[in-house]
């Protein structure tokens, strides 16, 4: 018989994290929802034109897509992030601005697998269509550290920096060009090949012979247009006002074209090096109008699930939920009573469980134990007869007896006082 395992870059959540990963949304959801975020499912595949828009010379355009023609001829892609699909979503329902949006879920990369970076991994994040007020970059950087705040991180840090528009861009490019290409001997080969692609990406090597190359760069900083400065400026005042600590970056480019004026990107200082980003995001005012849109500003952040939850396991905070199960009916006729008694508690809200195949007492203990439930129901063939039930707790041991009629009120007594 063949046996299966999963794929390379995937994996199985099991409990206790998937229940911790369920929490991690609905923390991320409690936050932005109180902003006036509505939460949008978009398919975890479309055509993939949309994706193209993330930027043709991006590696995770050129190199990482899943992309493949369906049954049907058409040629789709896995999602590789959402904010392509949010702004493709925008455009097909023409909603009414501002348009305040958040998601959870999966998202594929063929990227080499490694500990913090998965071909299938998650992200939760937010968009806003139809703002370009600088007050509303300063407001979503603030949401996402309030909620690495919820979650009891500390070691977070934020970098800032401006893309300017995109002629700035384009302007920076070619004197990114211009200065890489005169010292080109000097640049490794890596780079070399990236530079003919996108030289802002040329920013983002880590390699070290191409270090002093880059510290002698030009800087983005002055290549602003004077609108693009001034937003920049209104943002870096707005976050200083709320409070929230930042440096500028002008190295940072981030993986993505669609960038324009304000991007970010969040590090855990609790990482390692190779996987210190969980998370970032920036302005993509030119994106809704390339997928056929109306001239609509955007902006939002993504943040990755995987890392932020290696960020808490590496500050011990944001620990997994304790199990459901409260209750463990142990039922020493043969197991009709413990069918009844699990029902009737779980019907009132108290978690509940049961062993099968009329195990013995000392066996239907242990699956108590291994249940981590607090109390015991132990039910006899005597107590079957007087309609009575013993509640055992489990730490300690001391047990009573209890009418069957009274169960409910007598676990809800035992378990909350
Ligand atoms: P991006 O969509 O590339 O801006 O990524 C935003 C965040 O998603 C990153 O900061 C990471 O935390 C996370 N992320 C991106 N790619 C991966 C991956 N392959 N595996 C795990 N997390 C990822």
């Amino acid at each position: 018989m063949p046996s299966f395992a999963t794929s390379p870059g995937t994996r199985d959540i099991l409990a206790p994290e998937a229940p911790r990963w369920r929490q991690f949304q609905q923390t991320f959801a409690d936050v932005v929802e109180l902003a006036g975020f509505a939460h949008i499912i978009p398919p975890m595949f479309e055509d993939l034109g949309v994706f193209l828009r993330v930027g043709e010379t991006t590696e995770i355009v050129t190199k990482e897509m899943y992309d493949f023609e369906d049954k049907g001829g058409r040629r789709v892609a896995l999602r590789p992030e959402q904010t392509a699909s949010v702004c493709r979503a925008f455009v097909e329902h023409r909603p009414v601005t501002p348009w305040k949006v958040w998601y959870a879920g999966p998202n594929f990369r063929y990227e080499k697998p490694q500990q913090g970076r998965y071909r299938q991994f998650d992200q939760v994040g937010i968009e806003v269509l139809g703002v370009d007020d600088p007050q509303l970059d300063a407001e979503v950087i603030g949401l996402a550290v309030e909620f690495y705040r919820r979650l009891g991180l500390r070691g977070v840090q934020l970098s800032v920096n401006s893309l300017g528009d995109s002629g700035d861009r384009d302007r920076y490019a070619v004197a990114l060009r211009t200065h890489f290409s005169a010292n080109i001997d000097a640049l490794s080969a890596e780079s070399r090949a990236t530079l003919e692609r996108n030289p802002l990406r040329v920013l983002d090597s880590k390699r070290s012979e191409d270090a002093a190359l880059i510290a002698a760069a030009p800087k983005m900083a002055d290549h602003l247009s004077d609108q693009a400065a001034a937003h920049f400026v209104d943002v870096q005042s707005s976050l200083l006002s709320a409070g929230v600590g930042f440096v500028v970056d002008d190295r940072l480019v981030r993986g993505l074209d669609y960038y324009r004026r304000t991007t970010f990107e969040f590090v855990s200082t609790a990482l390692s090096a190779a996987h210190v980003a969980i998370g970032g995001g920036g302005r993509y005012d030119g994106l809704v109008a390339e997928l056929g849109g109306p001239d609509t500003p955007g902006i939002g952040f993504a943040l990755g699930l995987d890392r932020t939850l290696l960020a808490c396991d590496a500050e011990g905070v944001f620990a997994p939920p304790p199990g459901r199960v409260d209750v463990f009916v142990v039922d020493a006729t043969g197991g009709t009573h413990a069918g009844a008694v699990c029902a009737e508690l779980r019907a009132a809200g108290i978690g509940t469980d049961r062993a099968y195949d009329a195990r013995s007492m000392k066996a239907q203990m242990k699956s108590a134990d291994r249940a981590g439930a607090r109390l015991a129901i132990i039910i006899g063939e005597d107590e079957a007869t007087a309609k009575t039930a013993i509640i055992r707790t489990m730490e300690g041991g001391s047990q009573h007896v209890v009418q069957r009629d009274a169960l409910i009120a007598q676990v809800r007594q035992a378990l909350h006082g």
